[in-house]
């Protein structure tokens, strides 16, 4: 289980696993250098915003599969 924190930037809840605020996009790890911080934050941005439309799509994939078997249910009840 992943240690709950909350971000010293924006107070919103966050997850140790990650090393950024997922609101805000602050460095929730103490920084080496400005610019590793803000590559290694924008990495994972990129990585979370990809995350996010993979759960999009996974979602809507689910959709689509129920409205299938919406739609198998409507054509076996009007063939029968
Ligand atoms: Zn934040």
């Amino acid at each position: 289980m992943d240690e709950v924190k909350f971000c010293s930037y924006c107070g919103k809840l966050t997850s140790s696993c990650y090393s950024y605020c997922p609101w805000c996009g602050k460095s929730l790890v103490h920084k080496s250098s400005v610019s590793d911080a803000l590559n290694s934050s924008l990495n994972k941005m990129e990585k979370i915003q990809m995350e996010d439309r993979l759960h999009e799509l996974e979602k809507l994939e689910t959709c689509l599969d129920n409205l299938e078997e919406e739609i198998d249910a409507f054509l076996s009840k009007a063939s029968s």
